[in-house]
């Protein structure tokens, strides 16, 4: 059934909107959106276009589903943090190999980005987090962003990693209760990984 034409949202509060949203996760809603996505994804051939294998492709869209869901749930909070970390993942450096100038300090644990090169994904996403006063890491795995967190007591963090990283990631940020913004690598892998400058700009 349509429903009327005539509607006014304002009269529902931006809490009750928020209330609803948690209470659609809490119930794994998006779940049932995922089962959405299975139809999606075999109908514009995603698998084939981003090249996963069908039951990959879906449990990807049904990942940036849900970290979607839980950035916006957390928007508020996070906007109202005071001392913000970025979690960067090392495999996005420009090169992986003696060429890349950062020293691995394994007692933060962090790789120290040296600036060495203009085109460096990590370089870029740095220096925009730093000059807005986002504390930069960039880390070999998710197994260290808990010292990190733990270490410096951050009350907002982004994470920039592949959707399974960013799922274990929402588990971490739970754990610890600081909320935080995921940020999807457009293109994964071991190696020269890419991430959306924009859109990480978007959400710092
Ligand atoms: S800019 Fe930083 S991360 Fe990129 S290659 Fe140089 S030292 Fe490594």
């Amino acid at each position: 059934m349509p429903y009327s034409f005539i509607y006014d949202l304002t009269r529902i509060s931006q809490g009750v909107w928020k209330q609803l949203l948690e209470s659609a996760y809490g119930a794994r809603l998006h779940k049932l959106l995922g089962s959405h996505a299975k139809r999606l994804v075999k109908a514009f051939k995603i698998d084939k276009a981003i090249g996963l294998n069908l039951v990959d492709a879906i449990t990807l869209v049904e990942d940036l589903i849900e970290v979607q869901v839980a950035n916006k749930i957390q928007r508020d909070k996070f906007e109202k943090a005071q001392r913000k970390a970025l979690l960067l993942p090392h495999c996005a450096r420009s090169r992986m190999d003696k060429h890349c100038m950062a020293d691995f300090k394994a007692d933060i644990p962090t790789y120290d980005c040296k600036g060495c090169r203009d085109d460096c994904l990590i370089n870029k996403a740095s220096a925009s987090a730093k000059a807005k006063g986002y504390d930069v890491y960039v880390i070999p795995g998710g197994s260290c962003a808990e010292k990190i967190l733990k270490d410096n007591k951050y009350d907002g963090v982004i994470g920039v990693a592949c959707g399974m990283e960013l799922k274990m990631g929402l588990g971490l940020m739970k754990k610890l209760g600081i909320p935080g913004q995921g940020v999807f690598l457009t293109k994964n892998g071991c190696s020269s990984t890419s991430l959306n400058l924009q859109s990480l700009t978007r959400t710092l």
